[in-house]
This record gives structure tokens, sequence and C-alpha cells, in this order.
């Protein structure tokens, strides 16, 4: 089979620290089965997105060495295949409309954490004379099951009915991956561990929608020195243009966090030693790693 992975990066900032480990990591998933690695700018939301942000992520991934195949895809202008997406699913009765706030989810599930909010189905069978705010997907309750190329066999279920257009009127990430996924042809997705949980929803509407599953690989959620997963700042990689050994270094830490300990100066140099080594082994299966990055200079 033929592999085709991407980097699939939001442009709210310039490039993290735990975003370039997602870049390198799926580069050399897709690279060591000589595949294709396409590189997808998710820019729906709206509200987050920084102007300059994706120039600004591309030109750190030239950079560091990392050539995408193909023209970058943006996702705001793909806008008619996720409407198409929503017709077939509202044709097969799997949407409804959904007038519930986030506070009206939170009180009627009463769940403390944001993460653990499970929807009660409040809209399932109509608005009860409420204004619709969001456009919901019909979820089984029944556990999907795969096999993560890094975390071995998953369960996992979907949380609940989930919303796929939002109440801003932007579609929701989990509709535009998988269809942007499907489109682009991606058999492989390998990503950041912070992505694991919305897994098991996209597979949901892969089958909905009558898509094959890629091979999914979770890497491991790149933390700061507390355990949480890394601030905006603390993991702000600035642009080091001017700075090769600030690149050499830092490439080699993301590698690092996968557990490669790639060597070389030149970002090619590098990856290739990364390419090399990445065919020998098996990539760390913790599910975090601290930033711990190299004092060299
Ligand atoms: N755009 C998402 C992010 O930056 C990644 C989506 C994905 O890899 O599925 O977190």
């Amino acid at each position: 089979m033929s592999i085709t992975g991407r980097f699939a990066p939001s442009p709210t900032g310039s490039l993290h620290f735990g975003s370039l480990v997602a870049a390198v990591g799926s580069w050399l998933f897709a690279r060591a089965a000589r595949g294709r690695w396409l590189v997808r700018i998710e820019d729906l939301d709206t509200a987050r997105v920084v102007a300059g942000s994706a120039e600004e992520i591309l030109a750190a991934l030239r950079l560091y060495g990392l050539k995408w195949d193909g023209d970058v895809v943006l996702q705001a202008t793909r806008t008619r295949l996720y409407e198409e997406a929503l017709a077939t699913l509202s044709a097969k009765g799997l949407t409804y409309e959904c007038a519930c706030s986030r506070a009206d989810v939170q009180r009627a599930a009463s769940a403390q954490y944001e993460e653990e909010l499970v929807y009660p189905g409040t809209c399932r069978d109509g608005l009860n004379g409420r204004v619709a705010r969001s456009i919901r997907f019909r979820a089984s309750e029944e556990p999907i099951f795969f096999d993560d190329l890094i975390r071995g066999p998953i369960e996992q279920t979907t949380g609940g009915d989930f919303v796929i257009k939002r109440a801003d009127g932007a579609w929701a990430y989990q509709l535009a991956v998988v269809v942007d996924d499907a489109d682009q042809g991606i058999n492989q997705v390998v990503r950041g561990g912070d992505l694991l949980g919305s897994t098991a929803r996209q597979i949901a509407l892969q089958s909905a929608l009558g898509f094959s599953s890629p091979q999914y690989a979770h890497l491991p959620l790149v933390v700061g020195a507390d355990g949480m997963k890394l601030g905006k700042r603390e993991g702000a990689l600035s642009l080091p243009a001017l700075d090769p050994p600030r690149v050499r270094d830092t490439l080699r830490d993301a590698l690092m966090a996968l557990g490669i300990d790639a060597e070389g100066e030149q970002p090619r140099e590098i990856l290739d030693s990364a390419l090399e080594l990445f065919a020998r082994s098996r990539l760390t299966a913790r599910t975090t790693v601290v930033h711990n990055p190299a004092k060299r200079l």
C-alpha cells in the first residue's frame, strides 16, 4: 500500500515545539514508507487564526528541511466539501439541530471538566421551541476499536452526539478533518497525543460517510517540567532563520522527544540520520515526554 501522510497545523501562532514534533513524526512515518507527505492548514476557527502565522509555519517547515508534496491545502477554501458531507449525513438521518449552549450542556451533564462533557441528548428528538444553534452528529454509544501504530489496540467511545457545525457557523474540526483526510487520500494520520481522544469520533464519521479509516499513530504529548501540556509561550519557537545552531538543536530536540538521537548539523543530514534510526527502531511508546531543550550553545 502506498502511504500518504500529512501534517495539519492550525495557524494560531508561530510553530510550537509540540507541533514541530508532530510535523517531524508524521514526516518520518511517511518518508520511511517512501510515501507522500502533505501539509494542510486548518484555518476554520477564524476567531483563533492569527494573521501571517500560516506563512510563518510553512517557512519554519522549510527551515527544518521538512519538504512537503503537492500544494498546501487551506481548509477555508473547502466549504463546499463540508456542505456535501453534512448533506450526506443529514440524508441518512444522522444529524440534528441543537439549541444547547456550552453552559446548558455543562449543567445537564454535571461534568467537572470540559473534556468529560458528554452531551446528554437534550435536542435529539426536537428543539421543543428553542432556537437552533449548532448541528450535531448522532453518534452510536458502541465502543470503537482501532490499532494505533504507536500505542497498540485502543477501545474508545465517541462521548455522545458531537457538534459538526458550530453555533458561530464554523465547521467543526471533527467533520473537516475527516472530509479533508478522505479527499486528500490520507491513509496514515500521525499526530500529537492530545488528539487521541478525537479518534473514535473521526472513525464514526468516516464510517457514516462511507470513507475508509486511515491508520492512526499518536505521538507522545510534549509536556513542560510541571507535567502539564506545553503552554503557548513555553513551547513557542521563534523563527530562528539566521541561526543555524538553533535550527539544528531544535530539530534534534524534536527528534529526541520521539526517542531518536539523530546526528548531523544541517537539517537534511539530521533528517537522513533520523530516517535511518527510525527504520531500525520503534518510536517511544510513552504517552508524554518532558520538553527539555538541550543547552548545547
Ligand atoms: N489542526 C490540529 C492541531 O493543530 C491537528 C489536526 C490533526 O492532526 O488531526 O492541533
